[in-house]
């Protein structure tokens, strides 16, 4: 077969700006074929636009070499202009070799034509000439700071004034006689230079025109390492390509019409076309995610395999009899994800279930059912959250939901005092205790289990694999003890399959009965003495309110700062006639938690946040929230603070104070208002600002893709985790020898970290 990456090869226009390897004459060398591509009854569509590749072409096309991956793995200061410094700018990007830069491609491109003729160019019109300069002087301004370099430059359609802004060292380089590619501007002044190169000044990269001239590629850059020194080299390991290693099997390769990677690079990094840079895009998009899929089909497989589980009978008269002591009915949702639970719990493997639902969708009533599982088998539970304030929440909802059943449970955190944690170990040594909540201190090494059967994690996301991977090992003898994760984080859809691929999921979509929708309002400053006035009222009733200090990301300092003075200034002011509490993240714990009982005891009035309440605070008479700088906080995020009000029987508010200034900001708080469903939020704020933008990406636990993008590549994803599907299926097990190279390729793209079990 052809090779379907094989691109014909087109003359440049002006400026013939790629030295395209001219192909060896094949006729002149190759003995007679039997066959060629004359008899082929259609030629094969060139690579990405697949239009019809010239027979002329392909017989003229380069021989290969084999690849040589190991030429990549030269460091970056093989490259020309990469001094000590500039390696290491890019090293802090995660570019340690030139086959990371082959690899770092560009996130956009700006297309710019051939060069033009200074004559032809009209007043604003964008554009690349190719010029001589006659002569170059600075001109000195009356602003200070501002330095212009004036050039008389001509072409053979006449002379025009080319002008640079800062950039006073070009005078030097602009000698008379210098030929120069400009792209940039015509206005009134003159030409206003964008982006320059100097033809012929060091062969390689200054004639090549690739900053000004065709389809300009610009790579994710950073403040030392600028966009215009990537793409030189870029441009300078393009020849490297054929080396990349191609992770995709052939087979697929073939039936999808695949390129090889080294064309697909090589395309996405210096396109002919914006249409082939599309190709290539899906292409390594396509790879990106199909190796994914491969990390989380070995992680769950691995799982599997690895440990027996511990299958439960039942279920038996506790967890039973508790589910009937509830004060209230179980939502349809919530019955099913029991059914669920139910059904993994009586498996032979262990179970590795994500629940995943809003706050208050009722996450814990299904876990401490899970856990009453295991003990009333005989077993012991654990569950694990991110935080003390979120596992002390769980041990006095625990303590409430069981008051009256008698089982034995603790808290064991880093807080616990030596003594007591001793006696907690020795008590869940002996099995003793059926019950531990707690937080990362349960998988200390020295913490250990008689008998644990099922343990539940909180907030999984914040939780790395190896940290989960530690509750594993506390399981009796071989086996490991069913998980059950849980996140009220709500992953949109299109992201859940490059989420939790590795998880059975359960969703909780239904909120339990009683529970009002919160009135939500977006305001602006006009509003503020009338939202004061009206948190006022619902506090002479009775109510309790928060106020929640905007978001400084990267400085929880300045939040905590933020937040104690907007604490003096309601104390002082608006709520001088009530009890104003402050809790911020640099508290140290036991103020944290005197501030939180305070309010939950009603002896405080309002709380001053910040975003700390986001997880773990629970008081029913808490009715309106105000938020501070709303713009700032991801969508998902007001949502879950809002959460934090509508708890209880009363209706509820939440007022948000925003600048809306862009149309997206606009857009995403009109979302808050309108829309109730977490999950449609998620979606919305994933279609408005990207995956990557979107606030806690990493919370998610999402990746992080180079080329891929969700939701806008889902059905790239959805057929590459069909074909990775269909592969295990073939195989039967990751033990297949054809699986080894796209494990080590998973593994290289994605760390080790992502295949773990
Ligand atoms: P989550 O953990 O998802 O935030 P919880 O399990 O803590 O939610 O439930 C929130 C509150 O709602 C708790 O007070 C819980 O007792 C109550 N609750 C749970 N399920 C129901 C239900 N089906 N009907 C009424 N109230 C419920
Ligand atoms: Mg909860």
């Amino acid at each position: 077969m052809s090779e379907p990456g094989r691109r014909a090869v087109r003359e440049t226009g002006p400026g013939a700006r790629r030295e395209r390897a001219r192909a060896v004459s094949s006729e002149a060398i190759a003995p007679p074929r039997e066959r060629s591509i004359d008899d082929e009854p259609s030629p094969p569509a060139a690579f990405a636009t697949g239009s019809t590749q010239k027979r002329q072409a392909l017989r003229g096309a380069e021989l290969r070499s084999a690849p040589r991956p190991s030429l990549l793995a030269a460091p970056i200061e093989t490259l020309k202009g990469a001094g000590p410094k500039l390696s290491a700018a890019a090293a802090e990007m995660g570019l340690e070799n030139v086959g990371d830069v082959l690899t770092h491609v560009p996130h956009s491109y700006r297309d710019r034509a051939a060069p033009r003729k200074l004559a032809d160019l009209r007043i604003g019109e964008e554009a690349t000439v190719e010029v001589t300069v006659r002569s170059a002087r600075v001109r000195p301004t009356r602003r200070r700071g501002l330095v212009i370099v004036e050039a008389q430059v001509a072409d053979d359609s006449g002379p025009a004034k080319a002008v640079w802004f800062n950039q006073a060292w070009l005078v030097d380089r602009l000698r008379e006689g210098t030929k120069l590619l400009l792209f940039g501007k015509l206005d009134r002044s003159g030409f206003r230079v964008e982006a320059h190169e100097v033809i012929g000044a060091d062969g390689v990269q200054s004639a090549a025109g690739i900053h000004t001239t065709g389809i300009v590629p610009v790579h994710p850059a950073s403040e030392r390492l600028r966009a215009q020194r990537l793409r030189e080299w870029a441009w300078q390991v393009r020849p490297l390509a054929p080396n990349a290693v191609e992770p995709l099997p052939a087979e697929l390769r073939a039936r999808r019409r695949l390129a090889v990677a080294g064309d697909a690079l090589a395309a996405a990094q210096f396109p002919e076309s914006l249409d082939e840079a599309e190709g290539a895009r899906r292409r390594l998009a396509f790879e990106e995610l199909f190796l994914h899929q491969v990390a989380l089909a070995a992680r769950r497989s691995q799982r599997r395999a690895r440990r027996p589980g511990i299958p439960l009978e039942g279920p038996g008269a506790l967890a039973g009899a508790w589910l009937e002591s509830l004060p209230f009915e179980l939502t349809g949702d919530q019955r099913r994800a029991l059914e669920e639970i139910d059904g993994d719990l009586a498996a032979d493997r262990p179970m590795q279930r994500l629940l995943m639902g809003e706050v208050g969708s009722g996450k814990t009533v299904l876990a401490l059912y899970g856990m009453l599982r295991a003990v009333e088998a005989g077993y012991q539970a654990a569950l694990m959250a991110p935080t003390e304030t979120l596992a002390e929440q769980h041990a006095a909802t625990l303590d409430r939901l069981l008051a009256g059943h008698q089982v034995p449970f603790t808290l064991l955190t880093s807080a616990t005092p030596a003594a007591r944690r001793r006696e907690a170990l020795s008590r869940l040594g002996s099995g003793e205790l059926a019950m531990v909540v707690g937080t990362h201190a349960l998988i200390e090494p020295d913490v250990e289990f008689g008998r644990l059967a099922v343990c539940v994690v909180d907030e999984q996301h914040r939780f790395g694999v190896r940290q989960r991977a530690a509750l594993d090992e506390k399981g009796p003898g071989e086996a490991a003890p069913h998980a059950l994760h849980m996140t009220a984080t709500p992953i949109p859809r299109t992201l859940s399959l490059t989420a939790y691929g590795d998880l059975d999921a359960t969703v909780l979509r239904e909120l339990p009965a009683g529970r009002e929708p919160v009135d939500t309002w977006v305001v602006g400053e006009e509003k503020r003495a009338g939202a004061y006035g009206f948190i006022r009222e619902r506090l002479r009733e009775g109510r309790q309110a928060y106020v929640v200090c905007p978001l400084v990301e990267g400085s929880q300092t300045l939040e905590a700062k933020a937040a104690t003075e907007e604490a003096e200034r309601l104390r002082a002011t608006e709520f001088s006639d009530f009890d104003v509490g402050l809790l911020h993240g640099q508290m140290p714990p036991k103020e944290k938690q005197a501030a939180m009982e305070r309010f939950a005891a009603g002896e405080s009035d309002v709380l001053v946040a910040t975003s700390v309440i986001e997880v773990g605070i629970d008081v029913a008479n808490a009715t309106v929230m105000l938020i501070e700088g709303a713009e700032r906080y991801g969508l998902s995020q007001l949502h879950q603070l809002r959460g934090r009000v509508g708890r209880g029987g009363h209706r509820s508010q939440c007022i948000l104070f925003a600048d809306a200034a862009s149309e997206l900001a606009r857009r995403r708080l009109e979302a808050i208002a309108s829309e109730r469903d977490g999950f449609k939020l998620a979606e919305v704020d994933l279609a408005l600002r990207g995956e990557g933008e979107i606030l806690g990406t990493r919370q998610h636990g999402l990746p992080r893709f180079r080329v891929a993008e969700l939701p806008e590549d889902v059905a790239v994803l959805t057929e590459a985790r069909g074909e990775v599907i269909a592969l295990l299926e073939r195989t039967g097990s990751f033990d297949a020898p054809e699986l080894g190279p796209l494990l080590d390729a998973a593994r290289a793209r994605f760390g080790d970290e992502a295949i773990a079990p």
